[in-house]
């Protein structure tokens, strides 16, 4: 028995770190979009009970580092069966980008092993399991949009009311989620979003009013130690952006359009220059299963 999902990626719209705690871990306050630029994670039974992971790309560990494995054992020790998967990760979502890519692909794990094993769980015991694995697992669950607290594991849903278009661009480098944290500063911070007002602007559907509200407070530790993030914000904006940011740790930048042709003009543009450029749209659902 097989299937075959989508895992897919998330930005920002806003990021806020109110403190940290004193596990060492932040609390943040984050809306969370998810978007159409996904990963294809394909399972099937493996019946000697071995969990195997392969991707067509040599960019990510496929052994037990990678978080699909970790995703399948936790599930497989959760259930206590002794079945095993194959998984297959064909990979869209560019790597330690700030898109969530390995989280998503983890939710997906765990949605079409909770199928193909027949475990029988739910939504939200998934996500009290996918929480073990990292802070945005939940989210890439269930998806859409959301206001995400605490570690980023505390989620409100947010009752979107327009879609729009997203250019996501990232240089050819990835950031360590760990490293920027450990280099931010919290009593230097010196804009913050208005978290209340970006959600207001999402319900409303006013996208010119949101694109000028996004504001992540990690962009300035990450844009200090790289400057073509800066960069590429100028040039969404000169693209006609009606807003641009940085997303999650970065160093991946986004703008979002409310016009296709503006969008699709954008794309064109910074593709030229960087390559891992990709116009997409804002999604109302996380993980999705389409075969199986
Ligand atoms: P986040 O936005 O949640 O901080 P990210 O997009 O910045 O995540 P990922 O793409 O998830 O970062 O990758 C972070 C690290 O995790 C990389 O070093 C990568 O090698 C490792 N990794 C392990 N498994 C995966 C996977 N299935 N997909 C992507 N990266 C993985």
């Amino acid at each position: 028995m097989g299937i075959k999902l989508k895992s897919k990626a998330k930005i920002n719209l806003s990021i806020d770190v109110l403190g940290k705690m004193e596990d060492g871990y932040h609390n943040v306050e984050m809306v969370m979009q998810t978007i159409g630029l996904h990963d294809i994670l394909t399972i099937e039974e493996n019946l000697s009970g071995e969990i195997t992971i392969k991707s067509d790309t040599s960019n990510i560990p496929c052994d037990e580092r990678n978080i699909a494995y970790k995703a399948a054992r936790l599930m497989k020790e959760f259930i206590g069966t002794d079945r095993g998967a194959h998984i297959y990760i064909q990979k869209r979502i560019p790597v330690g980008a700030g898109m969530a890519g390995g989280s998503s692909n983890a939710a997906a794990v765990l949605t079409g092993l909770n199928r193909i094993w027949k475990a029988g769980l739910s939504e939200n015991d998934l996500m009290d399991m996918g929480v073990k694995l990292g802070a945005d697992v939940p989210f890439c669950i269930k998806g859409g949009t959301m206001l995400a607290q605490g570690i980023g594991e505390k989620l409100t849903p947010i009752k979107k009311s327009c879609d729009f278009w997203v250019v996501v661009c990232k240089p050819n480098f990835s950031i360590s989620t760990v490293e920027v944290y450990k280099n931010l500063d919290i009593s230097e911070i010196s804009e913050r979003p208005d978290t209340n007002k970006v959600i207001e602007y999402i319900e409303n559907g006013d996208i010119k009013s949101l694109a000028g509200s996004m504001v992540n407070v990690l962009e300035q530790v990450s844009e200090k130690r790289y400057s073509v993030i800066s960069h590429i914000k100028e040039k969404m904006m000169h693209q006609k952006a009606l807003g641009s940011i940085m997303t999650g740790s970065g160093p991946t930048v986004f703008g979002i359009f409310k016009n296709f042709d503006d969008a699709h003009k954008a794309e064109a543009k910074l593709k030229s220059l960087w390559d891992q450029t990709y116009l997409t749209k804002t999604e109302d659902e996380g993980v999705e299963v389409y075969e199986g």
